[in-house]
């Protein structure tokens, strides 16, 4: 399991400097804020505060691996033209994740992750991906041995879930290879979110280390993880893909409750009340306004049901339900 955990917003310009953020990531970064005569970031990340937190106290190898999870909200400098509705904005949030673990981890826990990742991404009714591995640049971080046991861990992944993948070869990061995937939404367009990315510099950079079986302090591997990446381009896209009508379960609204006429006003608050109660988003339109308007309304909402009460419902203690196409149930 996860350790959910929270990070503060700001942090110290010199934990930036720590991490090298200021000498490859400043063009993305907001400016300094000046605290008492310090400097001050925004994080444009989340990464540094969960070494911390590793770092906090000693670990073993029995402890390995150790997991972070958090809903932390990064702010990067977007310029003003490239901003765009939910799918690129200035502050955003990542359901971000740390791991930290020991060499012959890597294996079960990559392939671990990619299992959640597709759950996720299924869940939310994506089934096309474009799947890339990107492998080792010229310039990197850490040993060989490393590089290729965590390129061999997302291979084999990729392969034992059955995922057809491209090869980007030298297009990892210096710090560690890893898997994009790019979600396709109804039209067929990419968007980037899923990441998952092996780094053996932030382990270096910030000395993160474990006590091995032999005493000695060994360096953690370290694996960033995001499965929906940015929550905000991430319901963008599924609002897109899904052309705003969602599945019952993730609806804003699940059942619009219509009466006829304010006579049934009563009844109709009723049944919002009941279907509340059993945990249902429900919503009652009392307005003094022709039924087939409401209706309409109702479709243009994409609510997946209107459930209408007239007079014969109201003595029945029923109601007359239709789908948002239009199609009406028994
Ligand atoms: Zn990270």
């Amino acid at each position: 399991g996860y350790d959910l955990v929270f990070s503060p917003h700001v942090a110290r310009l010199d934990l930036w400097r720590i991490s090298g953020h200021t000498d490859f990531y400043r063009q993305a970064m907001f400016s300094p804020i000046d605290v008492e005569g310090q400097e001050y970031q925004l994080k444009p990340m989340n990464c540094p505060f969960h070494i911390l937190i590793y770092k906090s106290r000693m670990r073993s190898y029995r402890d390995l691996p150790i997991r972070y999870a958090e809903l932390g909200t990064v702010y990067r400098y977007e310029p003003s033209g490239t901003l765009h509705g939910l799918l690129r904005v200035r502050g955003f949030t990542q359901d971000d994740a740390h791991l930290f673990l020991r060499p012959d981890q890597l294996d079960e826990e990559i392939f671990t992750l990619l299992d959640f990742t597709l759950f996720v991404l299924r869940s939310f009714g994506f089934e096309r991906y474009d799947i890339y591995l990107s492998t080792r640049p010229e310039k990197y971080a850490g040993t060989l041995e490393n590089w290729d046991l965590a390129e061999s861990a997302l291979r084999k992944a990729l392969e034992r879930k059955g995922l057809p993948f491209e090869v980007d070869p030298g297009e990892g990061v210096f710090y560690g290879p890893k898997i994009d995937i790019k979600i396709k939404d109804m039209l067929g367009r990419s968007w980037q979110c899923s990441t998952i990315q092996v780094d053996f510099n932030n382990p270096e950079r910030f000395d993160a280390t474990y006590v091995a079986d032999d005493g000695a302090p060994r360096r953690a591997i370290m694996i960033h993880r995001a499965l929906m990446g940015s929550l905000e381009r991430f319901f963008g896209v599924l609002v897109e893909h899904h052309a705003g009508a969602f599945p019952v379960w993730l609806a804003p609204v699940q059942a619009d409750v219509v009466p006829v006429t304010e006579k049934q006003n009563a009844f109709a608050q009723e049944v919002v009340a009941a279907l509340r109660a059993a945990g249902f988003r429900a919503e009652g339109d009392y307005r003094n306004e022709k039924l087939g308007y409401k209706i309409r309304e109702s479709q243009v909402n994409k609510v997946p049901y209107a459930l209408v009460v007239g007079e014969r419902e109201a003595e029945a203690h029923i109601v007359s339900p239709r789908r948002r196409g239009g199609e009406q149930l028994p």
